[in-house]
């Protein structure tokens, strides 16, 4: 009896130094000093990742200064429209220009891989002037060259959440449908970091991808430079010609991205002119349909040989991030079909 009074006085002894501590709040992940604590090496030497104290991570260029600024960020920098190049005409293009498209592979990222659910070219009486690639929405969205954020935001002409990318070569990828963005104008990234997550926002039915590469606004197929059933790229060097150019790449700032589906407010499945009730009608709903906002949560559903830290990768977040996101420890089991948020 002693004896174990005397266990009881010790073991209180010793838990006494730890009950306050196990009595203090417990704290939010962003509420957690974030004091860096390392730096890593990427793929990329132009890139690193600083590690803070907090358990989140953010890439940092160290020569942002110097790859941001001059040359092609200075001319035509425009951030909260679409065309920036709107005094240049095709005729004012040189007839054929040596692009480099990379130093090296660590240089490009395939935007997305998945199905081409439709191609650059005429559609209809318009012009679609990127590629479609169908994904689940949420899937994430590379920058596929280095560059500087021009665009980042919401577009009511069609894109629905768009990035617009300058490259050190004059090029720009535009990135449309986006669920939720992941970048601001005049971030400088570099190529594969994660600038948003698929979705289908805009004039949109179904998740995808709208991507297009434009020269001067002007656009050309994307799949001269990609293969997007492999996700590679084609060339170090290309030569871009301006007979690849579209000539209506400068009509309209709107997306065509459904056939016949700006049309389709005026005239009937036959093309048979409407009533203007039913134009108003039609007009209202367009009008009415709702903006998606910005901080849409994403999920994922965890696939054979997935892990926290593998999921935490894909998404650029931090297995910390997505255990409070879920209320779920790191030493937790997942398991395969389980519906996991991610941001
Ligand atoms: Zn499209």
């Amino acid at each position: 009896m002693r004896r174990k009074l005397v266990m009881l006085v010790a073991v209180c002894a010793v838990f006494g130094w730890s009950a306050p501590a196990l009595a203090q709040r417990t704290y939010k992940l962003e509420e957690l000093p974030e004091v860096p604590l390392d730096t890593l090496d990427t793929a990329n030497p132009k890139a690193k990742i600083i590690t803070y104290t907090n358990n989140t991570w953010r890439y940092w260029i160290p020569d942002y200064d110097r790859l941001a600024s001059g040359g092609v960020y200075d001319d035509h920098w425009v951030t909260n429209q679409v065309f920036a190049y709107r005094d240049v005409n095709i005729a004012d293009v040189p007839e054929t220009m040596e692009i480099k498209l990379v130093e090296s592979l660590a240089d490009y990222h395939a935007p997305v891989l998945g199905r081409i659910s439709s191609r650059y070219g005429p559609r209809g009486k318009g012009m679609h002037k990127g590629i479609d690639i169908g994904l689940p929405t949420g899937e994430p969205i590379y920058a596929t060259f280095e560059g500087k954020v021009r665009y980042a935001r919401y577009n009511s002409g069609g894109y629905g959440y768009l990035v617009i990318l300058r490259h050190p070569n004059g090029l720009e990828t535009y990135y449309g449908h986006l669920c939720k963005l992941n970048v601001d104008v005049n971030d400088y990234v570099v190529a594969g970091q994660i600038i948003g997550y698929g979705g289908n926002t805009g004039r949109s039915r179904g998740a995808h991808l709208h991507f297009e590469v434009r020269y001067a606004d002007l656009t050309f197929d994307p799949e001269r430079i990609i293969d997007f059933s492999t996700g590679e790229l084609k060339w170090q060097n290309f030569v871009l010609e301006r007979g690849y150019f579209n000539v209506s790449s400068k009509l309209t700032e709107a997306l065509e991205e459904e056939e016949g589906d700006m049309g389709d407010m005026f005239v009937d499945k036959n093309g048979n002119p409407l009533s203007s009730e039913a134009i108003v009608d039609n007009l209202e709903k367009a009008a009415s349909k709702p903006r998606p906002t910005v901080n849409d949560a994403i999920y994922y559903k965890v696939k054979s040989g997935d892990n926290l830290y593998k999921i935490a990768a894909k998404y650029g977040t931090t297995v910390g991030a997505i255990c409070r996101l879920n209320g779920i420890k790191s030493s937790t089991p997942i398991r395969i079909g389980q519906r996991l948020r991610v941001k």
